[in-house]
């Protein structure tokens, strides 16, 4: 069990204190902090982004031709999702084609150095607010692991007995300094994180 993320960076995010959305908080512009969002076809699986087409066009030729290939219980899932927002649809609209997609439990970031200046902004004021003592005695490594992401290691025992809220700073500020550490290795850094 657990949420995890990966990409140019790996990890796991802490339970009950961070969200699978917590990059946003090293993106400058209100626009930015907005992940990219991915859906998955039925039936074949391919993910895509929103605004892509409303069927597979990798693997389809026609809309027609994949919504038949569907299953029964996918065919209800978007019929399902069709009442959800009925109520401001004009009632030819129920001849209107669906995304014959699903979200697929994950969203991408994309950091380069443009966004390095607010990172390293944010992180300065997470380490005033969480003090430079516990800083020091989380003693964060960071490596590449063996899928060549930058995966980072502190000493669970000082946040063992922390409360929630200093947590979630701390595991603000741990995906932060992997995010710097990906920048000024690689230049860039892009995570799928699980939602
Ligand atoms: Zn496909």
């Amino acid at each position: 069990m657990g949420r995890y993320y990966h990409g140019t960076i790996g990890g796991k995010f802490w339970f009950g204190v961070q969200s699978s959305y917590d990059a946003s908080s090293f993106k400058d512009q209100e626009t930015n902090k907005i992940p990219i969002e991915y859906f998955e076809y039925y039936n074949c699986g391919c993910q895509v982004e929103k605004t892509q087409n409303l069927y597979c066009n990798q693997c389809y030729s026609t809309y027609q031709e994949h919504y038949d290939d569907l299953d029964d219980d996918d065919k209800e899932n978007i019929d399902d999702e069709e009442d959800d927002d009925a109520e401001d649809d004009d009632a030819e609209d129920n001849d209107k084609k669906k995304l014959l997609a699903h979200p697929s439990g994950h969203i991408k970031y994309e950091f380069d150095e443009s966004d390095l200046e607010y990172i390293k902004l944010i992180l300065s004021k997470l380490e005033s607010e969480i003090g430079i003592d516990v800083i020091t005695q989380l003693n964060f490594t960071i490596d590449e692991n063996e899928n060549d992401e930058f995966e980072y290691d502190i000493n669970n025992d000082v946040v063992k007995n922390i409360d929630d809220i200093k947590a979630e700073l701390i595991a603000r500020w741990c995906l932060g300094k992997q995010i710097k550490k990906a920048i000024d290795t690689v230049e860039y850094c892009t995570i799928f994180c699980e939602i």
